[in-house]
């Protein structure tokens, strides 16, 4: 065995050790969220803590650095599509990158982060503003030293998008997402315009929850979450989280009185389960049987959800069970039924938002939060910036603060550059969707007999099996032959509601 392959296999080996300690904080950090009874958050909070110290220590030791060191010039190195190539050279990133940080910016901004999520809670429920812009303005401080500590060649921003979309540039992505822009707000004014108006009350009639989680389960299982290898329960925000190679778990909300929250929900989070199902467990714990980005694993999530389970054909599949099951169905004609759950119309808040406009949330925030970074725009002109953009995009003022630049927790908690990969999702489940249906032929036959199989197939060779081989923008250009682009999203947005609106 020659040197260099002992190093590497040292590599791996302390690698997937640091695997045992994170997969055990998702563990610990699900339960918290699924089960802990509500006077154990104490020492919970310490076992987190703890874990995360030790985490943090073993991915920033010297040993570390020295095994990436010697291996980073070696043969292992040369091509970084192969496993050891990706292994050796997405570690190298990493822990360059971490390295590059003083302890003092990453203790300040642990800080800063955790009173930032208190601080926002508090502000949101008070409806103001002005308590937590000194939060946000040190957040905005240190986030920009971040930046220039880890360095750029373009914009700061670069250097806080790179740590969700490793690769992706700035530019790049803001003028896809302004083409995405100036598509979809004529869209949705044209939607508003129209004299059809779906019967979204349908979905607002009575569904018991023991029949909404049956349903849920058998649709999840059916597109191909394995419950051998994963479980579904109930949580107040619901999640994805992989505990180890063979056991993923998802969870749900549900509201007897709303069909489509725990229903899409559920189809969401499997899509981003059947995704974590699908990575190479033989490289569990090593950047060739993890994750791409982010915007890939939203695009698996977006897929299922939106592309597959909005589908006409998806529900002249399910919807005869769905009519069994939930007598307030009984009366609703499936063409009704469809219309309802594609409903388009501009909101306020985000995660409540339909599958087009989500996009002009998602646009407004990127825009901000650049802004932010680079200085152009204060935190104190904020909330004013925020309305003057909702009333640009989608039409509507918010009434409130709370409805308005307070209501997602991201900014609070650090998370700045985070936003722009969830409409990312969007655009590549379009672009992944079409490239599926180029090789497999028409999949809508496939779905309307109850077949998901061959596109979960696609998907796990094409999608899940290369892990971190490949860069999110060169996996999308790998599998689809094409750049980044919205053209697909809107072309798939329009064929479906232009015969739902006539327009
Ligand atoms: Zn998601």
């Amino acid at each position: 065995m020659s040197n260099t392959t002992e190093l590497y296999d040292q590599l791996c080996d302390h690698v997937s050790k640091t695997a045992l300690l994170t997969s055990t904080s998702a563990l610990l950090e699900w339960d918290q969220h699924t089960k802990l009874p509500a006077a154990a958050g104490a020492y919970r909070s310490e076992q987190l803590t703890f874990l995360a110290g030790e985490i943090h220590r073993r991915s920033t030791s010297s040993e570390l650095g020295d095994l990436i060191g010697q291996l980073a010039q070696s043969d292992l190195a040369s091509d970084p599509t192969s496993v050891s190539g990706c292994v050796i050279s997405r570690l190298e990133k990493k822990f360059k990158r971490t390295s590059k940080l003083p302890v003092r910016l990453v203790e300040e901004l642990t800080r800063a982060c955790s009173t930032g999520q208190q601080v926002w809670v508090a502000a949101r429920k008070e409806n103001d503003f002005s308590e937590f812009r000194p939060a946000l303005e040190t957040i905005v401080r240190l986030k920009r030293e971040q930046a220039d500590a880890i360095g750029y060649d373009d914009c700061a921003y670069d250097a806080l998008l790179d740590e969700f979309e490793p690769g992706a540039k700035t530019k790049e992505v803001a003028d896809v997402l302004e083409g995405l822009r100036v598509d979809l707000v004529p869209l949705v004014e044209a939607i508003g315009a129209s004299s059809i108006e779906p019967p979204v009350d349908i979905l607002h009639r009575s569904f018991p929850v023991a029949d909404q989680e049956a349903f849920g389960r058998r649709a999840s299982a059916q597109i191909g979450f394995d419950y051998q290898r994963g479980r579904l329960d109930v949580t107040h925000h619901p999640f994805c989280t992989e505990i180890g190679p063979d056991d993923c778990r998802i969870t749900t909300r549900y509201d007897d009185q709303f069909f489509s929250g725990s229903f899409f929900g559920t189809l969401h989070e499997a899509g981003h389960g059947i995704y974590e199902q699908g990575l190479a467990s033989e490289y569990y714990g090593l950047p060739a049987g993890q994750y791409c980005s982010l915007g890939i694993h939203e695009s698996q999530s977006r897929l299922w959800e939106n592309l597959v389970g909005r589908s006409k054909s998806f529900w002249q599949h399910f919807y005869p069970d769905a009519q069994q099951r939930f007598a307030s169905l009984a009366d609703v004609p499936l063409d009704d039924f469809y219309a309802a759950i594609n409903h388009v119309a501009p909101s306020l808040i985000r995660v409540e938002a339909d599958e087009a406009t989500y996009n002009l949330h998602i646009i407004i925030r990127f825009q901000l939060e650049q802004a932010l970074i680079n200085g152009d725009l204060a935190v104190a002109d904020l909330p004013e910036a925020w309305n003057a953009k909702y009333q640009d995009s989608l039409g509507i003022t918010p009434p409130t603060d709370a409805d308005g630049v307070l209501q997602d927790v991201h900014w609070s908690a650090g998370l700045i550059g985070y936003f722009p990969t969830y409409s990312l999702g969007n655009l590549y489940a379009s672009q992944f969707y079409d490239a599926a249906a180029a090789e497999l032929g028409d999949l809508e036959p496939m779905f309307a007999a109850g077949d998901f199989g061959p596109l979960k197939e696609w998907l796990n060779t094409n999608i899940h099996a290369p892990g971190q081989r490949w860069s999110s923008t060169e996996l999308g250009e790998k599998v689809t032959g094409e750049a980044l682009s919205h053209e697909r999203l809107i072309k798939h947005l329009k064929e479906k509601l232009t015969p739902i609106y006539q327009l």
